[in-house]
């Protein structure tokens, strides 16, 4: 028996368990083995009969002294009773619609049992599960695993399965060398399953997840590394930076740039003078002047004799950047050009496709602005200085893309720019080489949002101030954690609060209701009559977290607050607050833990995205918002990848690669580092 050995050679699994097993991805000892249990039963106490007390899990040892099936008359359920007793007493013990057990268990029989003690007439213990008194104890009796199951594959055939196969731990291949293993303080891999299957305690199930979780780190924390060291090889466009150019150009603006813009283009204008060739991402909340510091870079490229390709997400956004662009560079002898499905545009005047294509490849257009079909397409460029990709929504992905991309056996500098605050912490891991400049400050000057957690019996107070703000010409959003729910629970649902507050609360204004699985069209036309407030109040989900842009909505309230990460919820109060008038974020919560109090009440006294973001990894780890959705990446434990656990594995990575810069004496994890960049090409 190996480690990959086919399941239908192991103990007991016919056919039919194994296609069943197949359907849950357990298909050789190993995937067997590393089907971990996602919590656990705490069996753990175990006492004497006469100790049981009502309302207590407990596990007993005993004999069965008498054992009998029966119906009730009332709930026509079938009952099986039977009486076990061990030196201290005996007591009752029932079981549910499971007659067969009368027939299976028999007087005599020595058992350990688990389940909780109630009290009906007598003491009982109800629904117990049990298993016989044996060396090993599985289901019962200690930390007993719950796994992902399906109709055909229960818990206790996996435990039973995974304790068999138990034995073959050592045969499991740890990626993370074992000297990794002991400066980090790590389990090892062997160790680490045993114990996350048949734990000794939860302190090793925390121990056995963080290793999990480092494992899954470590090689794409080395394959960022990796290519860092390969990016500092590669060349690029080196851009002198030509300061009088910039003087002049900030002399026709309107207003001077931040602290922040100048910090940034600073940065960016030193990354393009180097051989080497950029990836910088900007970050910075809407509206805080992103595009105008790539344009910057843009003009210095352009005064270089090199080409930038601006990529947006949607035509819509890619129209408005050419505008601006045009608009900026109005007095400069650059041609602008935007590229789109719809519109092929230069300077204005409309060309072809093959125009377009042409004026490219010449270098006649120097800044082409479009979506990501622009160099996706059949589009050649004469020589591409740099890229910049603006507002990606998943995270990391696009810039991935075009780290391979060459133009005239160089290649090209890369910006990225993001409204979605990511740590830095977490930047690194998944970019490598990337360098992150921040601009803090919105230089408009826009009134900071209001936001208050407010108690349940302050609700009316909150929906008076709404109707206040709605008769004074603005609009509010109520946002529910879920879409559907029912009238008895506690939190709250889009369609369900949708009616009860057109109907109930705000009869006399016009509500509209938005959630992710609605129709596109549908959507859009909710929005569209929100944008034009012909709707005053949206009862909405987190869908509308990005990319809506309504100045006049002035309130936001949030129910079941506690449910969202502290970076959603900013991005949800970033919906209000995009115009002149001061703004509110209103926090309802339906049931509120100590953390979760002292969360929200950080909240509300900051209105720093970043500083919320790495708040958030530090409390939930890589949850939903750092999910696999915005990153590509997801991982068996997201909980555990925190920062300590981002900090080590970067250190470790760093640490390996400086000792054995080309993997030479770790030739399996160099097998995963290239797969995982083949990957993030290929993307
Ligand atoms: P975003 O970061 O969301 O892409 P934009 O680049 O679209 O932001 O800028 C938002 C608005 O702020 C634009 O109208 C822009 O002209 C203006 N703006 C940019 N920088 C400044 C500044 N330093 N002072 C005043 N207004 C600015
Ligand atoms: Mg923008």
């Amino acid at each position: 028996m190996t480690i990959k050995s086919k399941l239908t050679e192991f103990h007991k699994v016919g056919p039919a368990t194994a296609k069943a097993l197949a359907n849950l991805g357990i298909h050789n000892i190993d995937d067997l083995l590393m089907h971990f249990p996602y919590r656990y039963l705490d069996f753990s106490k175990s006492v004497k009969i006469s100790e049981a007390r009502i309302d207590n899990v407990v596990t007993v040892s005993g004999y069965i002294k008498s054992i009998t099936a029966r119906r009730s008359f009332k709930s026509r359920l079938s009952l099986t009773e039977a009486i076990v007793s061990d030196d201290s007493g005996s007591i009752k013990v029932i079981w549910f619609n499971q007659p067969y057990l009368a027939n299976t268990l028999k007087s005599g029989d020595k058992l350990v049992l688990s389940g909780k003690i109630e009290k009906y007439k007598t003491l009982q213990l109800s629904n117990p599960v049990f298993e016989k008194q044996t060396e090993n104890q599985i289901h019962t009796g200690r930390l007993v695993p719950v796994y992902h199951t399906s109709s055909r594959v229960s818990n206790k055939l996996l435990r039973d399965l995974i304790f068999k196969a138990l034995p073959l731990v050592d045969k499991l291949a740890d990626p993370v060398p074992k000297s990794v293993n002991q400066q980090n303080d790590l389990l090892n891999l062997a160790e680490t399953v045993k114990q996350l299957h048949f734990p000794d305690n939860s302190e090793m199930v925390k121990r056995a997840r963080f290793k999990i979780a480092f494992n899954d780190l470590f090689p794409k924390q080395l394959a960022a590394s990796y290519l860092k060291q390969l990016r500092a090889k590669q060349k690029s466009f080196s851009v002198t930076t030509d300061v009088e150019l910039i003087k002049e150009f900030l002399q026709t603006l309107p207003f001077s740039l931040t602290s922040s813009q100048k910090r940034a283009s600073w940065d960016i204008l030193q990354d393009m003078d180097k051989a080497t060739p950029m990836n910088r991402l900007l970050q910075g909340d809407v509206g805080s002047g992103k595009t105008l510091v790539a344009l910057i870079a843009a003009l210095e490229s352009a005064n270089a004799g090199l080409q930038t390709a601006i990529l947006a997400p949607t035509e819509i956004l890619a129209r408005q950047h050419y505008e601006t662009i045009l608009k900026y560079l109005n007095d400069y002898p650059h041609n602008i050009g935007l590229m789109t499905r719809n519109f092929k545009l230069v300077n204005k005047e409309a060309v072809t496709k093959q125009q377009y294509a042409e004026l490219l490849k010449s270098g006649k257009i120097t800044v082409s602005i479009g979506t990501h079909a622009q160099l996706q397409d059949v589009f050649e460029f004469n020589q591409l200085g740099l890229i910049v990709i603006d507002e990606q929504h998943r995270f990391g992905v696009a810039q991935r893309q075009y780290l391979n991309l060459i133009s005239k056996g160089r290649h090209p500098h890369l910006l990225s720019m993001s409204a979605t605050p990511i740590p830095r912490t977490l930047a690194l891991t998944i970019l490598g080489d990337l360098s992150v400049s921040t601009l803090s400050q919105v230089p408009t000057g826009r009134k900071a949002i209001i936001t208050k957690l407010v108690a349940d019996d302050k609700r009316k107070d909150a929906y008076e101030f709404i109707r206040k703000q709605i008769d004074g010409g603005r609009q509010a959003f109520i946002i529910t954690p879920r879409v559907e729910g029912d009238e008895k629970s506690n939190l709250k649902s889009a369609k369900l609060e949708y009616e009860r507050l057109q109907r109930e609360i705000f009869p006399e204004y016009k509500l509209g209701l938005v959630y992710g699985k609605m129709k596109g069209s549908q959507k859009d036309t909710v929005m569209s009559l929100f944008n034009n407030s012909e709707i005053d109040i949206l009862v909405a989900t987190s869908v509308i977290e990005i990319g809506i842009d309504v100045p006049n909505a002035t309130v936001i309230l949030i129910e079941g607050a506690e449910r969202f990460g502290l970076a959603q919820l900013h991005q949800l109060r970033g919906r209000v607050g995009r115009g002149s008038f001061q703004s509110y974020c209103f926090l309802f919560t339906s049931e509120l833990s100590h953390l979760d109090s002292e969360r929200l009440q950080v909240f509300s006294k900051t209105n720093d995205g970043f500083a919320l973001a790495e708040l958030d990894l530090e409390q939930r780890g890589f949850g939903d918002i750092f999910g696999s959705q915005q990153t590509g990446y997801s991982f068996r434990f997201p909980e555990f990848v925190s920062i300590p656990a981002l900090k080590l594995t970067k250190l470790a990575a760093d640490n390996l690669l400086n000792l054995d810069p080309e993997m030479k004496k770790h030739s399996s994890l160099k097998k995963q580092v290239q797969a995982l960049l083949e990957e993030l090409h290929a993307e």
